[in-house]
């Protein structure tokens, strides 16, 4: 297996360029980035990436960290909730926030969240909510879901929508879709099982136990 084939898992070596300060995305979604934040910086927005290209480390240290009680766990309204002791239920609290490691979309270097810089007040910060979306970024979100519905959205989408899977609505999260198919032409439940097995991760057993449902709710809902 070459180094390409574990780009959807967020290993291998990606091709990715800067596309703001800290934030790294797939070369091949810059032009259509850079028209898309053209086209909202001339409707008055500020288009500000958030969160972008996440190698597999950075996903296994997130939830191992939630595994452990080191972050915080938050139950399906975003309050913070005790940690169960019971495997199953530990890994399910994860995942109400948290994408598996080796299935983020955040591995593609396709995937972004933004808001709108512009909207923010001076020390603001931003916390992804959905409460987000229909407030402060109202206006910003309007206008992304007009060109998206118009085809003008320069190959972005929304993914995580209502309706689609078990993971929460995000509103802020965008995908360039003609480039993240590509990337998971070759992705397989079979390479992400004999990646856990050979990884030190929370809720090893049971991750593998219920791996075959966990795609179906999970990660094979938003490969559109
Ligand atoms: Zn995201």
């Amino acid at each position: 297996m070459n180094a390409n084939d574990m780009l959807p898992y967020g290993l291998g070596n990606p091709d990715l360029v800067e596309a703001q300060e800290g934030y790294f995305v797939d070369r091949a979604i810059v032009d259509d980035l850079n028209k898309l934040t053209d086209a909202c910086r001339k409707a008055g927005f500020e288009l500000r990436i958030e969160s972008a290209y996440r190698p597999f480390e950075k996903q296994l240290s997130i939830w191992n960290r939630k595994a452990r009680g080191e972050l915080q766990l938050l139950d399906a309204n975003g309050e913070p909730m005790q940690r169960p002791a019971d495997e199953e239920e530990l890994m399910y609290a994860i995942l109400t926030w948290s994408a598996l490691p080796g299935a983020s979309r955040h591995h593609l270097g396709t995937d972004i969240d933004v808001v709108d810089g512009g909207a923010c007040p001076p020390g603001y910060e931003v916390q992804l909510t959905p409460a987000e979306c229909t407030g402060i970024f109202a206006k910003f979100h309007e206008f992304l879901t007009a060109r998206i519905r118009e085809g003008a959205a320069f190959g972005f989408e929304r993914v995580f929508a209502p309706g689609r899977g078990k993971i929460r609505p995000e509103g802020w999260h965008i995908a360039h879709l003609p480039t993240s198919r590509k990337r998971l032409e070759n992705f397989s439940l079979a390479t992400l099982r004999s990646i856990y097995e050979n990884t030190d991760i929370a809720c090893k057993r049971v991750l593998l136990a219920r791996l075959d449902s966990l795609a179906e709710d999970y990660i094979y809902p938003y490969f559109v």
